[in-house]
């Protein structure tokens, strides 16, 4: 469970977030909605440890998170598949993958579950599992970002924006992908612009503008909310 109670942070000492307040339950798909620009990737890179927080408390299954290193906090079980693939183009596909499982490098037996796990969720990177990552289509590099996020064995996977640049169908794919995870009983935190299929995998939401929660509820009470069905649904 991930708790974060009144963080602010930003950039070189101007906040973005104002005293958020979010929960991502245990086994429970979270879903962050926001315009580009909402603070969105800046609350992920926080509770990663990537920024700083000025103040607030992030709370990870009774660990505090801004005391631990981004390497810690991986440990700890929380892995963030960031905006933008951030694969190495130029290394196979497997490899890639067993980057994500660097954490996890003392228990070998354990990364070779979690790579089976990874091919039996998207068996395309198996097909292509000795090619270079650059050569993949877009929509399976992004498969094979989560894929190695998952290699970290997390109980909690931050998603920013997995869909982006994705054509519709692909974007299906990758949120049914979502989805399975999240029913494979990995907590999930995720941004994304299409809101309707986000909340519709999800089981609560937040809405973020200006760097404030402005809005939250179940997933169902925001599909139904007018506020988020006129600004995200188009209706
Ligand atoms: P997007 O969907 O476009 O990524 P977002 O909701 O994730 O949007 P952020 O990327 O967190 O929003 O950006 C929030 C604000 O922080 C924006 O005003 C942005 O210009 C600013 N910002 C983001 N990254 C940096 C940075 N590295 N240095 C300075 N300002 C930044």
């Amino acid at each position: 469970m991930l708790t974060v109670r009144g963080l602010s942070a930003g950039y070189d000492a101007v906040d973005v977030l104002h005293a958020v307040d979010i929960t991502a339950r245990a086994g429970e798909l979270t879903v962050v909605l926001g315009a580009n620009g909402s603070g969105k990737t800046t609350m992920f890179r926080t509770i990663s440890g990537i920024v700083r927080p000025s103040a607030g408390s992030i709370d990870f299954d009774g660990r505090q998170l801004p005391d631990l290193s981004a390497d810690s906090i991986v440990k700890a079980g929380l892995a963030h598949c960031p905006e933008g693939r951030h694969l190495f183009a130029k290394m196979p596909v497997e490899k890639n993958l067993m980057l994500g499982g660097y954490v996890r490098r003392r228990n070998r037996g354990r990364v070779r579950e979690l790579l089976e796990h990874v091919y039996e969720l998207f068996p395309i990177l198996h097909d292509k599992r000795h090619q270079p990552a650059g050569t993949l289509s877009g929509g399976q590099q992004q498969m094979a970002a989560i894929g190695r996020s998952l290699m970290s064995d997390p109980s909690l996977l931050i998603l920013d924006e997995p869909s982006m640049g994705l054509a519709p169908l692909v974007t299906a794919q990758v949120l049914d992908a979502v989805a399975q995870i999240n029913r494979d009983g990995i907590g999930v935190l995720l941004a994304e612009q299409n809101a309707q299929t986000a909340l519709r995998i999800g089981h609560h939401g937040f809405v973020l503008a200006e760097g404030r929660v402005v809005l939250s509820g179940t997933a169902s009470e925001l599909l139904d909310h007018p506020d988020v069905r006129e600004a995200y649904l188009g209706v």
